[in-house]
Parts: structure tokens; C-alpha cells; sequence
């Protein structure tokens, strides 16, 4: 298999994706993809949005997943239900090719045929002209941050409208690009930090360096930058939370790899795996069915022994009164 090259497929994506002149960002139209199939309510804001319905389940043999939804009812001021609304966006450009993404690889490629640029305040009037929008907006992908840009520029437009204290903000990363620090103003960083209604989630892909290039195509040493990636992003002090999927093959040695991992995440906070949140691969959305091999099949067996190491892990690191805490009281040591 050859790898994905991400520095130069990155760089592409982005010049197709962003139009810093307009202030806007392609953005995908789902009519027509595959994806559609999938959605539970028919695509809204004129086919550039999606309701996407958060849930805290995960099935029996699966851990419970609080994101977005702990976080999200508490910068709202509302009590924790067991799912939440939120009306996503998605950007038209990932530089990885996960073969359990739900997005069809058609809708990563920052191809015009199925995206249109669209500025802030223009997905805004079309989130605002919606019946009972959502109470919260996730901009996702894609790879929102292969357009960094459109977080702090999605933050002015809601300051500008009065509605920064009113909708929560989420958006999604998968750590495989600096392109924030790179493109960013330290105003723009500064806003980041300090818009009061914001998180971004950041997802881990694979538990070790073969599972991360198998999941991801990605050469498999990009599976360390992740972590200093993810590192950095603490330190501009954004509230912070991460995903992780553990797909791998059935012959991985998953005592040893997960604690390994476990390890390295503790290297950059000691309470971070309290922070990170397993993220169950499902077939059952058509783009993955069409994509399906034997390999990616023991690859979704893996994940369920990887779940198992996972939660005695977390029982081995911590105490029953921290696994109990919620996600969003987890205060990490040094951040
Ligand atoms: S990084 Fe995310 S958007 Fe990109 S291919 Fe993987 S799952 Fe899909």
C-alpha cells in the first residue's frame, strides 16, 4: 500500500478549500452522496447542512459516549439528555482516507462538483432560516483545520450576531497538520482561547503505528505527531477533549500496544485517557458497506479486544471516583 504523502496532499486540499479573500470556505452539499443515504432528517440549509443527532449510548459492549453532549449542556446551562441536536457543517477536504469514514471519499476531495464556498455569515442566515435550529453548531469534515481559519472567523460572525453566548461551538481535528499556527494570527489563537462557548475534539486514529497507517493510509510514524500535536493544542489552553478509534488487527498484542499508549497520552497529562473517548466503527453507514475487505472486518473485530484492554487499563491507572467524575470535570494536571 502506498501512503498517503500528507504534507503535499495537505498543502493541495487547502488551496482548493479556503478563499481568504472571500472569508469562505468550501463547503460540502450532501444532496446527491451517498452520505445522504445515511442521514436521519433529510439535509437542511439548502443541502450545505446536516442535524446530526449526538447519543450517549454506544450499544451494550461499548463504552458510553458523553461528546458532545456533557460539554455542550454545560456551556449552555442546560441538564445533561441522553442526546443532543447539532447542526453540522462539513468542509470538503481531508488529507486521510479512513476506510471506516461515513463521508463518501468523494467529499474530501475539495471538489466543486459537490461544495460551494460559503462565508460564515452565509451559513449562519442559512442555520438561522431553519425551524427550531439546533442549539449547537459543529464544524466538521473533512478536516476543518486543514481551513483553521473558519473557526475564528465562524466565532466573529456569532460575536458580530450577539449569538456567541448562545449557540456552543464544536469542531472537529485529526491532529495530522500545524496548519493552526502556521495560518493563524495570535489574535486569531487568542480568540480561540478565550471564546467562552467553544470546545474542539480531537480524534487519535489507531492504537499503534500499523493500526494508525491501516486506518488512516498515512505513512505510520505520523501516528507520534498526533500526540505532539494534541499536545500543542493544550497549550494554547482551547477546552479540549479527544476521540480515539481502536480499530486494529485481531494478531495485535493489545495488552502490551494499549498500554503503551496509555503511557505516551499520560506523558503529556497524566488525567488526559480520562479525556478520551473510544469511538465505536460501525458498518452499517453505506460509503464504509462499499468499502468493506477481510482485513478492515478483523480490523472491527480488533476494536472490541482493544475496548476490553482499554477499560482495565483505566481501572489499573485511576481511581473509581475519577472514572466517575464527568468528562467535563476533568481538570488535566498541567493544562
Ligand atoms: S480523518 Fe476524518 S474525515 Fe478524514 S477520512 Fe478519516 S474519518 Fe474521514
Amino acid at each position: 500500500m502506498t501512503n498517503i504523502d500528507t504534507l503535499k496532499v495537505s498543502s493541495h486540499l487547502r488551496s482548493k478549500a479556503i478563499d481568504i479573500v472571500r472569508r469562505s470556505i468550501l463547503i460540502t452539499n450532501f444532496h446527491g452522496s451517498e452520505q445522504e443515504k445515511d442521514l436521519t432528517d433529510p439535509a437542511n440549509c439548502n443541502g450545505f447542512g446536516r442535524v446530526r443527532h449526538f447519543k450517549l449510548d454506544a450499544g451494550k459492549e461499548w463504552m458510553k459516549n458523553p461528546l458532545p453532549i456533557l460539554p455542550a449542556a454545560k456551556a449552555l446551562n442546560v441538564k445533561p439528555e441522553l442526546q443532543i441536536r447539532a447542526q453540522v457543517f462539513q468542509n470538503s477536504a481531508c488529507n486521510w482516507r479512513c476506510w471506516y469514514c461515513f463521508v463518501d471519499f468523494k467529499l474530501l476531495n475539495a471538489d466543486s462538483k459537490h461544495a460551494s464556498f460559503l462565508t460564515c455569515d452565509e451559513m449562519i442566515d442559512l442555520y438561522l432560516k431553519e425551524d427550531n435550529p439546533a442549539p449547537m453548531i459543529d464544524l466538521t469534515g473533512g478536516q476543518p483545520d486543514l481551513t483553521p481559519e473558519w473557526i475564528p472567523w465562524m466565532m466573529n460572525t456569532l460575536k458580530e450576531r450577539g449569538l456567541d453566548e448562545k449557540i456552543y461551538l464544536w469542531s472537529d481535528d485529526n491532529l495530522s497538520n500545524d496548519y493552526l499556527w502556521k495560518y493563524l494570527s495570535n489574535e486569531q489563537i487568542d480568540l480561540m482561547s478565550s471564546y467562552k462557548m467553544y470546545s474542539r475534539v480531537c480524534c487519535f486514529k489507531g492504537i499503534d503505528e500499523r493500526s494508525f497507517s491501516l486506518n488512516t493510509k498515512a505513512a505510520p510514524e505520523l501516528f507520534y505527531n498526533q500526540f505532539e500535536l494534541c499536545k500543542r493544542l493544550l497549550e494554547i489552553n482551547l477546552d479540549m477533549y479527544c476521540y480515539i478509534t481502536i480499530t486494529a488487527n485481531t494478531d495485535t498484542n493489545f495488552e502490551l500496544v494499549v498500554a503503551k499508549l496509555f503511557d505516551r497520552v499520560q506523558q503529556i497529562d497524566e488525567l488526559l485517557p480520562l479525556r478520551i473517548v473510544p469511538l465505536r466503527i460501525f458498518d452499517s453507514f453505506t460509503p464504509i458497506a462499499l468499502r468493506m475487505n477481510d482485513e478492515f472486518k478483523d480490523m472491527m473485530q480488533g476494536q472490541y479486544a482493544a475496548m476490553e484492554v482499554w477499560k482495565s487499563e483505566l481501572v489499573k491507572r485511576f481511581t473509581a471516583e475519577q472514572l466517575n467524575q464527568p468528562i467535563t470535570e476533568i481538570k488535566l494536571k498541567k493544562y
